[in-house]
């Protein structure tokens, strides 16, 4: 978990700064930086078209940015894959929302967690047993070994890709939507093991999900995004307390809460997230936004602190409302 003096210690990964243009003028990303610590629960936020997608694909050396850096441990992402990449592989694994397709249709379990060892090189027999202690610890039943991905529910299917994951030690898990498609009681329960497992094997996590509860639950910062930019950041109990972006807020609104005395006042956006070829002119948001003035339309908000921890790009954030209260 992150601790106040965290930050003192290089990101695991970082980007700084980071453009993603498809085509010339497709603008996915637009100078995000994002630091994620060793240990840490970052969850990712936002709207399909937010960005989200293109910046785990950079994170993950799936994509070159147009501009700005990523590193690994403080070494440029592109340096480490020529120089390691399997071993980045290895550290650096994502989860996929549908867990059930990303696993070869036409494999049995047990050939499914054993195949990364042999795509890494790893001894086989060391391996196995490593396998056999994680079917345990994740809950697995024995026969599960023998099943065709179809023949698993959706909660085993992560929990196999999650043992995928573990068998090569990998320290940073990127999870789409990991609990998408579940029943509320089975999602409960894969949260609680990937607590367990992040404390137990001192994981890093990058969630991106819709499902805030989800933020919420597991979390420990949390990153906003609109339209390729980082709109809020802040620690995840900061941001549901006193969200400070007008978006943040929007999407906090129609999040379900079932204590009806918590429930915040439901702020509908209108419209459609812009395309990312032809975007608004200042702030990326004020063709949506309930608090849009004239100045919203013509210049553009620079991400700034408003609090310990808590930065948000924004020319009238919902924090000074508070202040001035
Ligand atoms: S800068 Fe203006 S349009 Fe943009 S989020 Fe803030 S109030 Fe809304």
């Amino acid at each position: 978990m992150m601790t106040a003096d965290s930050s003192a210690i290089p990101p695991v990964i970082a980007l700084e700064d980071v453009s993603v243009v498809f085509g010339g003028k497709v603008r996915a990303l637009d100078g995000v930086s994002l630091h994620l610590h060793r240990g840490e629960i970052v969850g990712l936020v936002g709207e399909s078209g937010s960005g989200k997608s293109t910046l785990c694909r950079t994170l993950m050396g799936l994509g070159e940015p147009t501009s700005g850096t990523v590193t690994v441990d403080g070494e440029p992402l592109g340096a480490r894959l020529a120089r390691d990449r399997l071993g980045f592989r290895r550290e650096v694994q994502m989860l996929l929302q549908d867990a059930v397709a990303s696993l070869s249709p036409r494999m049995r379990v047990r050939k499914l967690v054993e195949e990364p060892l042999d795509v890494h090189r790893l001894p086989l027999e060391d391996g196995r047993a490593r396998i056999e202690v994680l079917l345990k610890r994740l809950g697995l039943p024995a026969n599960a070994m023998e099943k065709f991905p179809h023949q698993l529910s959706g909660g085993q299917a992560r929990r196999v890709a999650i043992l995928r994951a573990l068998v090569l030690r990998s320290q940073v898990i990127v999870a789409d939507e990991p609990t998408a498609g579940l029943d509320v009681s089975v999602q409960g329960e894969l949260l609680n093991l990937m607590l367990d497992l992040h404390a137990e094997f001192t994981l890093t996590y990058l969630i991106v999900s819709h499902n805030l509860n989800v933020i919420r639950r597991i979390t420990t910062r949390s990153v906003v995004m609109y339209l390729g930019q980082v709109v809020e950041e802040a620690s995840t109990a900061a941001l549901f307390r006193t969200p400070a972006h007008p978006y943040t807020a929007a999407l906090l609104s129609t999040n379900p809460v079932v204590d009806p005395a918590k429930r915040r006042k439901r702020i509908v956006l209108h419209g459609e997230i812009p395309s990312p070829i032809n975007l608004p002119s200042g702030c990326r948001f004020h063709t949506r936004c309930p608090r849009a003035a004239a100045r919203c339309a013509q210049e553009v908000p620079q991400l700034r602190s408003v609090g310990e921890g808590q930065s948000v790009r924004c020319h009238f954030p919902l924090t000074d409302d508070m202040v001035a209260a």
